[in-house]
């Protein structure tokens, strides 16, 4: 930075700035395009965690394409790049099923050019693949958790994968909740390390609604465990304006609160932790549960259903989606918002008759003029079948990693990248 030789005074102004415009990270991070690839051996660890269908057949490539310009840029600014992944839960051993082969043949037709799978991630048979690269090479590497020392964060294996480049490029932010050999180990043992576009772009959007939000910033909270979001709610509690909270887990709140939820999926061992919550938000946040539901004889599509309000939900029934009147409270918070998070369904929406409600926070959200970010597989499932997908600000990829970001939690992946 050449005004380090001003005061400290504008050091300080023109840093903050660059954090406004950037983000922290985008400070302290470098990304792909501000260093040399040319001639050099580049891994790029990409997130290709694509689902496959009994056929083994790919059966939604968006995260393939998402990595698309990170490769490229690689490629074309003469790296010789290889591509490495997790795919499923292969359990740190050699299985054909998890074969990252459907992912070579998808990837050889999107970029153009066929692209070799080599046989593993590390060893002598890939080294040698390696050594006969040329500028511009493409090679991707087999499925990384064939190796249990991946999810282990083994040195030796993380010595390995790091032998194999010079240049190290994180764009898996799906996987950057979790400190692997790919995503955190190696990259201690490669001087030069930064991020691609896609985790770049991620970092980005999650860090406008962390750091410096335009208010009211409204989250929304759904899916179906309390349990499984306690971290993200305690923080969003100190850093929201108004919380709506439906889906499965809005029952354990509701029954907390003493209403009589039937037999709606309630987490008893959340319920006492959930009244806490409530007793914290009250006074500092609008923290707003569903007032009416749909509810059905059993979870079947098929099933009687009725729309019914908090005081009269069926002792034997279940509710399965937030009913018209929540809609219309929750879609008001949301036109007001200036920034947006949304996680996680407000019903069982894969049945359609449950699915109403989470359409309609899908279109509130999309027509907001909100700064909107939408994450985890579901909801962005979700805007996508409202289609309304390309009215959102930011569809973040990683569901996990997106809620633990937002938690304010450092990520170990993002971390590792922070060195040079
Ligand atoms: P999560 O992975 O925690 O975001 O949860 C997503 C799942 O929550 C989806 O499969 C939904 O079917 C489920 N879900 C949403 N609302 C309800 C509900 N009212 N009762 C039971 N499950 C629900």
């Amino acid at each position: 930075m050449g005004v380090l030789q001003s005061n400290g005074r504008t050091i300080f102004i023109f840093v903050w700035e660059k954090i406004k415009r950037e983000g922290v990270y985008g400070v302290t991070i470098k990304r792909i395009d501000q260093i040399d690839l040319k001639g050099k051996r580049v891994f790029i660890r990409v997130d290709f965690n694509v689902p496959l269908n009994e056929k083994n057949e790919i059966t939604d490539d968006t995260r393939i394409t998402l990595s698309l310009p990170t490769i490229r840029f690689a490629l074309e600014a003469g790296g010789k790049v290889m591509v490495a992944s997790h795919l499923g839960r292969p359990k740190g051993e050699r299985d054909s099923k998890y074969s990252l082969a459907p992912v070579a043949e998808r990837l050889s037709q999107l970029l153009e050019r066929r692209v070799p799978l080599a046989p593993d991630c590390i060893g002598e048979e890939v080294l040698r693949l390696i050594e006969v690269m040329k500028e511009g090479e493409i090679l991707l590497l087999e499925n990384l958790r064939f190796h249990p020392e991946e999810e282990k964060n083994d040195e030796a294996f993380s010595r390995e994968l790091a032998s194999l480049c010079e240049v190290y490029i994180n764009d898996a932010f799906g996987a950057a909740h979790r400190a692997h050999a790919s995503t955190e180990g190696m990259t201690r043992y490669v001087r030069t390390v930064a991020a691609g576009f896609l985790m770049m772009k991620e970092i980005g959007a999650l860090e406008k609604a962390l750091i410096h939000p335009e208010k009211p910033y409204v989250a929304i909270l759904g899916g179906a465990k309390v349990s499984d979001k306690i971290g993200v709610i305690e923080s969003l509690l100190d850093r929201v304006d108004t919380l709506l909270i439906g889906g499965g887990m809005a029952y354990t709140f509701l029954k907390g609160k003493g209403i009589e939820v039937g037999r709606s999926l309630v987490e008893e061992d959340q319920i006492e932790f959930s009244v806490q919550l409530l007793k914290r938000g009250e006074g500092r946040i609008k923290l707003l549960l569903p007032i009416d539901h749909i509810a059905a004889e059993k979870m079947d599509p098929q099933a009687s259903r009725k729309i019914v309000r908090n005081d009269s939900i069926p002792q034997n029934w279940i509710c399965l989606d937030i009913g018209p009147e929540t809609v219309k409270v929750f879609s008001e918070e949301i036109e007001k918002a200036k920034t947006l998070f949304w996680n996680g369904p407000m019903g069982v929406f894969e049945m359609e008759p449950f699915s109403q409600g989470t359409y309609a926070i899908a279109r509130a959200v999309a027509n907001s003029s909100a700064f909107s970010i939408v994450g985890g597989g579901d909801s962005i499932a979700a805007v996508r079948k409202a289609g309304v997908a390309e009215k959102i600000g930011h569809l973040s990829t990683g569901g996990g990693a997106s809620l633990e970001f937002i938690e304010g939690k450092r990520l170990p992946g993002i971390e590792a990248l922070r060195k040079d």
